[in-house]
């Protein structure tokens, strides 16, 4: 057992939670990096007292002032980044060549991004008779935050950089399987001068989230995890009526037409299903290609995933990671039986990869099934590993209809050189995301959110920012009273 843990942060220190201890590993070599407390009922409540502590003084700065903070947050996150990034290789598993570029720094960019907007937060004006109304745009309170484990330090700034912009304190709960960075991040904040209280780490298991669910003292809950972790916050939130916004799963379509540019239609079947080895709530999993170039699809795919290097996570050249955790390798390799005991044909991949001197790593090779049909469970089900499923289709009416077809709703892609029709394909497409000839691109200016059961509010743009503050309105009388009493 291993002498290192990973403590929370509670009100500025960080602190073992007082529950149950457990271990997270590093995915590439199956090694033990660190120990960690679950954070119970009376963690979960010292924090919240500490948070409410918090919000008292954080919301009492103006826009302004929080924003000035906030940016030296981001100077902060982007002098450490390739510390934080080399910190999320070890406990994801990602390759070191994404983790460099996006990780932190698309955290960075986003806290950025609402530290400039904070000072924007504003109401409207009514003029009435005799009296005029306004509003006053005011930050929730006590925000929780609860993360999957794809995006770690992402999705922390996702929640926390508009949660605070807006003048509100937010507890994160990373997923127990990277603990690290939301951590790293809770120290940078304070060290960029937010009050204690204002950002704080509960590190645990489900049911740590599930106490931070249920407080009454917290104001808004923002999940990004599976459809039923979402569904089970959303019924435990409801008790006290908080507001929500979930990030959930997905099993999106990326539509590929006889007309697409052939070469960018490859390059963003591959991203949209083996970039940080296909674990990505956004994936393009359902690749539907027009039936007449169908077979030099498939060819041209099957030829430029074998060059795909699978390998030790934080070697340079590495482009395909380990997946996070033995049970869900050993998931998505159960996926990959279903798929071939359903019928579909294996056109590459279908098995792990022992990477020398990583032999207790959980590598799976990038896998494509050709020959699939709607109702296999490939298609149907959210597998969250590198694995692409590929439909024939015949016309535009047909697509958009079996595209549809899945209670996910998520994101979309097409890919045609016809813009009337791309258009057309955006506003048929029932997802909360779609992209014309790219995939998988989420700058922070604009709104990210899924549809159906992948989701509910966004993340990111100015529209998150409503999703963290509540209107106030206010009526100011200019005349008398209207009465008739005597
Ligand atoms: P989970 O739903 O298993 O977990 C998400 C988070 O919720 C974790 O921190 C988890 O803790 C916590 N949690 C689990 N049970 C409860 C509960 N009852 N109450 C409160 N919190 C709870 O998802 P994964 O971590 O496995 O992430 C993969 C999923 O996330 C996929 O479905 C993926 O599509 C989705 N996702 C969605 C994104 C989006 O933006 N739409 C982005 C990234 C991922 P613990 O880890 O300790 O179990």
């Amino acid at each position: 057992m291993t002498d290192v843990v990973i403590p929370s942060f509670i009100d500025g220190h960080a602190v073992h939670g007082s529950g149950a201890r457990f271990e997270t590993f590093n995915p590439a070599t199956g090694q033990v990096i660190a120990g960690v407390h679950d954070c119970t009922q009376a963690d979960v409540d010292a924090a919240v007292a500490a948070a409410q502590r918090g919000f008292a003084v954080w919301s009492a700065l103006t826009g302004t002032e929080r924003g000035r903070i906030l940016q030296r947050a981001v100077q902060i996150l982007r002098e450490r980044n390739d510390e934080l990034a080399a910190l999320e290789v070890q406990d994801t598993g990602k390759p070191w060549q994404e983790a460099q570029v996006v990780d932190v720094a698309s955290g960075a960019d986003c806290i950025e991004y609402f530290a400039g907007a904070a000072a924007t937060l504003a109401g409207a004006q009514y003029p009435l008779k005799n009296a005029f109304a306004y509003t006053r745009r005011e930050p929730l309170g006590v925000c929780v935050g609860i993360g999957a484990w794809n995006y770690p330090i992402q999705i922390a700034c996702w929640k926390s950089g508009p949660a605070l912009a807006a003048g509100n304190a937010m507890i994160f709960k990373p997923s127990e399987l990277t603990p690290m960075t939301a951590l790293k991040l809770a120290e940078v904040y304070l060290e960029a001068g937010v009050p204690p209280g204002v950002f704080q780490v509960l590190q645990g298991r489900g049911t740590t989230g599930a106490l931070l669910a249920a407080h009454p003292d917290v104001a808004k809950v923002s999940v990004t995890g599976s459809v039923p972790t979402g569904k089970r916050v959303m019924a435990s939130a409801a008790d006290t009526l908080k507001r929500v916004t979930m990030e959930l799963g997905g099993k999106s379509p990326l539509v590929v037409f006889e007309d697409a540019d052939f070469e960018q239609a490859v390059t963003a079947a591959m991203m949209a299903n083996f970039y940080t080895q296909g674990e990505i709530c956004t994936n393009g999993t359902r690749v539907f290609v027009q039936r007449s170039i169908l077979p030099r699809f498939i060819a041209r795919l099957k030829e430029r995933t074998a060059l795909l290097r699978v390998g030790d996570p934080m070697h340079p050249d590495t482009e395909v990671g380990a997946l996070i955790s033995a049970a869900h390798r050993d998931k998505v390799m159960g996926y990959i039986q279903i798929g071939q005991d359903d019928g579909a044909t294996l056109v590459c991949g279908g098995h792990t990869v022992a990477v020398p001197g990583m032999e207790g790593g959980y590598f799976v090779a990038p896998t494509i099934f050709a020959d699939c049909t709607d109702p296999m469970r490939i298609v149907q089900e959210e597998i969250f590993g590198p694995v692409m499923s590929i439909l024939a289709f015949d016309d535009e009416a047909e697509v958009l209809r079996r595209a549809n077809d899945t209670r996910f709703g998520l994101a979309a892609g097409v890919f045609t050189r016809d813009s009337a029709r791309g258009h057309r394909m955006a506003a048929g497409l029932k997802a909360g995301i779609c992209w014309i000839n790219n995939y998988n691109i989420t700058p922070i200016e604009m709104p990210f959110g899924g549809a159906r059961e992948s989701g509910i509010g966004h993340e990111n743009s100015m529209v998150a920012l409503e999703h963290y503050t509540q209107l106030k309105t206010v009526y100011v009388e200019l005349g008398q009273v209207a009465c008739g009493y005597r």
